[in-house]
């Protein structure tokens, strides 16, 4: 029977049980968190060989150097233009509808305990380049792995075939595994979403009702911004760009973009993606295996948009007035911040005191937004991975395939 209903159908009931279940029994959600704690640890479980064997079989499949030069400055050029839409869509509206100005500063929450980073946009690059690939895997660190698999493949088509061959092979293999893995976990999302939003629900149900109301102007910008550059800039650039069909490709897309509104990870949503651009909107898996994994830590244009605005929001509470040139410096900061941001939940939030740092803005500023930023996080989480998903079609189109979509 439940074979029957389609799995996004299955996860929007799970989603809506979740919800019911968390506001009107908060007291058990404990006995069933384990579901969603499962289904992370599988997830997570599958990460680090899904990527390696991915980027590796992805490098190794584009052949030469110039096919992957090319493939990589698409990739980039294509990642880096869509972030300057969403971020300037963001600041656009914050500067239109002025959510900050006269809001509760009293509503301030106290930052302690959340890992506000240090780092300067320069170290965050340099640790690209791991010291030790091993250690990179066991921190699960995907910039420095995506790095090593990316040399790894490519001088993989470099050394004598009868080398080269066997590894090649090899990986593709593992990544075929991966895959089937992937594929059996995927089965397992609603009961694992069902843990975990229904514990997200019950953990804030009592000042939910406040917490809405009081930053509601706030959140509104952010969904309004997150809206506009999902549901109109992402699909027209599709269809331009791609001459590919946004609608069909959303429907194919409903398992990740429901697992990343659900985990607020595009990291753990990521071999969710791959399945769903590769299997369902047919884009290649040379494609894909290379687009993907990149975008899922790189391209982040709900988290730069949604910085925009919220370090806009915090400069009007506080009274500040942002000039062109600093807010220049906003957009700038924003976008290097999105692509150091890490695909896990609240990742945006914490590297976000870059920016406010680099425009003079009290980090404390980050207590003001620390409520609501969960079910933004949610919601731009989404966006990062639709964006990812786009990228992948538009890409796979200019390269000549023939998609489903
Ligand atoms: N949670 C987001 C992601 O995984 C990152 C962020 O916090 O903005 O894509």
């Amino acid at each position: 029977m439940l074979k029957r209903i389609q799995l996004h159908w299955q996860i929007l009931i799970a989603l809506l049980f979740s919800i019911v279940f968390g506001i009107t029994l908060p007291g058990y959600v404990k006995y069933v968190s384990w579901t969603g704690d499962l289904f992370l640890r599988a997830l997570s479980m599958i990460i680090v060989p899904l990527i390696f064997s991915s980027i590796v079989s992805g490098v190794t499949g584009i052949g030469s150097g110039k096919n992957l030069g090319r493939m990589t400055a698409k990739t980039i050029g294509y990642y880096m233009i869509t972030s300057l839409f969403a971020i300037t869509t963001g600041l656009l509206l914050v500067n239109l509808i002025k959510p900050g100005v006269g809001a509760d500063l009293g509503f301030s929450r106290a930052v302690e305990g959340l890992a506000v980073t240090g780092d300067t946009f320069g170290q965050t690059l340099l640790r690209i380049i791991p010291t030790n690939i091993i250690e990179s895997m066991v921190r699960g660190d995907l910039p420095s792995i995506i790095f090593f698999a990316i040399f790894f493949g490519f001088f993989a088509t470099r050394v004598e075939p009868k080398y080269g061959e066997p590894v090649i092979t090899f990986f593709n293999a593992v990544f075929g595994i991966m895959m089937k893995i992937t594929m059996f976990v995927i089965k397992f999302t609603p009961i694992g979403i069902f843990g975990i939003v229904s514990v997200i629900i019950a953990e804030n149900s009592e000042n939910l009702a406040t917490i809405f109301g009081r930053m509601g102007i706030y959140m509104l910008t952010v969904i309004a911004a997150l809206a506009i550059h999902g549901i109109i800039i992402l699909p027209l650039l599709m269809k331009i760009l791609g001459k590919a069909n946004p609608l069909q490709h959303v429907k194919n897309m409903s398992v990740p973009l429901l697992t990343a509104f659900s985990t607020s990870s595009s990291s753990a949503t990521l071999p969710l993606t791959i399945e769903a651009v590769e299997f369902k909107s047919g884009v290649s898996n040379k494609t894909t295996s290379f687009v993907l994994p990149l975008g899922a830590t790189i391209n982040m244009d709900g988290t730069a948009l949604y910085q925009c605005i919220a370090v806009l929001f915090i400069a009007q509470a506080y009274g500040v007035d942002l000039s062109i040139l600093q807010q220049l410096i906003v957009m700038i900061t924003a976008l290097l911040a999105s692509i150091g941001a890490a695909g896990i939940p609240m990742a945006g939030l914490v590297i976000m005191s870059i920016i406010l740092s680099a425009v003079g803005l009290p980090l404390e500023g980050i207590g003001l937004i620390l409520a609501v930023d969960r079910p933004l996080d949610m919601l731009r989480t989404s966006i990062n991975v639709w964006s990812d998903s786009c990228g992948a079609v538009i890409i796979a189109k200019s390269e000549g395939e023939v998609t489903n979509v």
